[in-house]
């Protein structure tokens, strides 16, 4: 897979993309802007959607920060639409569906915080940069306000867009100890957008990576949820290494880097994870389209799969390496942390199964599996099995190119085997269209060998037709009856 992006953003391109997502936004945000200037209200378009714009990423999502309080809001919208939400009114956030644009519309920030408590507490703000001030980093803080079109940026984030860097608009310190999500957000950035973020930016994680501890579960898995399903998920998932945040967040990764043996032995787990991930990746593009959902479920099985390695590990006197069972007590581990995070139930499942299975084709050699062999490895897969192709598919990253490609024509054969052996059997599942207690009714003939002819005619028949009516079978069959040997 192709790096992220490191080319700066020309500026002269970010004018023609915002003019440009500008028209496509017209229709929405003008009216709703002028409602909200009527009633003596500054409404302003900020965060994803103005970034996203000036990235040439157009959403459906449109955040808006207003003067106004979330009663006022919720009468503005009212007039212009029925479909509105207010779960998070508390935080001063109204939603609204309007025309397919989801529309989130929250009143001025500035907060207060507590640095021992897991949330920002809440207070209402009253002016905009001060709105913009409280946000996580400076590419985040740009606001557009409509419909007059001001172009806010307090804190440099248009030239920090254009250079790719993530930076907060006040020192990172501050930043991360008012609310240490933001350290996750950071690399969740870094992989969705390609972003890098500034050295004062990385010391200041390094430092700070223990306070992600007051964080809840759930709210670092949203975050890493996202990052796993970006574009780039390398860069973000080395940034959490590097930082030592993933020693508290996902520890099961940086023990992927093992010492070597004394003999510099067996490869890097660590690295090899990476490659896999990315090859994954790789592979559900091509199998199922660029434009296809990221499958996060596949991809953090590949980030999983070898993580009862180090547990496993056990050196040989021939010199060798072994870690045996590594798939079975990776499939225990990657249950217990991913429940840990509060993963539901079926991701749990799913992705523990893929990590179990892993393993399982290398009993293929070059093609001895049994038919029952194969049926067995489809059943265990279960609804798992596109995902257990790209997985092990992924799971190769030797450099000797012939062992590669043998590797990859064996499991094509595997998958043809598949196929083939499920079209059989689902001819071998299709009955006729009248079972035998109907047949010795309708020819009113006792149990025996005329039933058994009587059945395979039947039989016949729907293969060469497909199915029938009772009526229309009943027929042919008394045409056909006595029927000859
Ligand atoms: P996307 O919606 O594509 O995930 P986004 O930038 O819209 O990206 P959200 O999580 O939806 O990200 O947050 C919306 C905006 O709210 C951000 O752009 C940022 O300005 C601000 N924001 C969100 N979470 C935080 C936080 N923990 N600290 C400070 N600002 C935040
Ligand atoms: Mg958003």
């Amino acid at each position: 897979m192709s790096g992220a992006p490191s080319e700066p953003v020309l500026i002269s391109e970010v004018q023609a993309r915002v003019a440009r997502e500008l028209d496509r936004l017209a229709p929405v945000i003008d009216p709703l802007g002028r409602r909200f200037a009527e009633a003596g209200h500054t409404l302003a378009l900020v965060g994803g959607p103005v970034r996203d714009a000036m990235l040439g990423r157009a959403g459906n999502d449109l955040d808006f920060t207003t003067s106004a309080r979330p009663e006022e809001t919720e009468r503005l919208l009212r007039g212009l639409t029925g479909a509105l939400w207010d779960m998070g009114r508390d935080f001063g956030t109204i939603g609204a569906q309007i025309d397919g644009w989801q529309v989130e519309i929250t009143t001025y920030r500035s907060e207060s915080y507590d640095p021992t408590s897991r949330k920002p507490e809440v207070n209402f703000g009253d002016s905009l940069v001060g709105d913009l001030s409280r946000r996580d980093f400076t590419v985040n803080a740009m606001a557009l306000t409509v419909p007059e079109r001001g172009f806010e940026d307090p804190f440099g984030g248009l030239v920090d867009l254009a250079n790719r860097v993530l930076r907060t608009p006040g020192t990172p310190e501050q930043s991360f100890s008012d609310d240490p999500l933001r350290m996750m957000r950071a690399a969740r950035f870094a992989a969705q957008l390609g972003f890098t973020p500034a050295p004062e930016v990385v010391a200041a994680m390094t430092d700070m990576a223990g306070r992600i501890e007051i964080i809840s579960a759930e709210r670092v898995r949203d975050e890493l949820v996202k990052l796993v399903s970006a574009p780039w998920p390398r860069r973000g998932l080395e940034l959490l290494v590097e930082t030592g945040l993933a020693a508290y967040v996902l520890p099961e990764l940086p023990a992927l880097r093992l010492e070597r043996d004394e003999h510099n032995r067996h490869k890097d787990v660590y690295e090899h994870t990476l490659t896999v991930l990315e090859q994954a990746i790789d592979l559900e593009r091509s199998r199922h389209g660029e434009d296809a959902e990221p499958d996060f479920v596949g991809r953090f099985a590949a980030l999983m799969h070898d993580v009862g390695k180090p547990k496993t590990r056990r050196f040989v006197d021939d010199g060798t390496v072994t870690f045996h069972h590594h798939d079975v007590v990776g499939a225990k581990i990657t249950r217990k942390r991913m429940k840990a995070l509060r993963f539901s139930n079926d991701q749990v499942d799913a992705v523990s199964k893929l990590v179990e299975l892993h393993l399982r084709f290398h009993g293929y050699g070059s093609g001895e599996w049994t038919d029952s062999a194969v049926r067995r490895y489809v059943r265990d897969a279960g609804d798992q099995l596109e995902r257990l192709h790209i997985l092990t598919r992924a799971d190769c990253t030797t450099r000797n190119k012939r062992k590669a490609d043998r590797l990859r024509r064996t499991y094509d054969d595997l998958e043809t085997r598949i196929e083939r052996l499920s079209e059989e059997e689902e001819l071998a599942a299709i009955r006729p269209d009248l079972d035998g207690a109907q047949i010795m009714e309708i020819l009113g003939i006792p149990p025996g060998r005329d039933v058994g002819r009587a059945y395979k005619f039947l039989l016949e028949l729907r293969m060469d037709h497909g199915p029938q009516s009772e009526d229309a079978a009943r027929d042919a069959l008394l045409a056909w009856w006595p029927g000859e040997d």
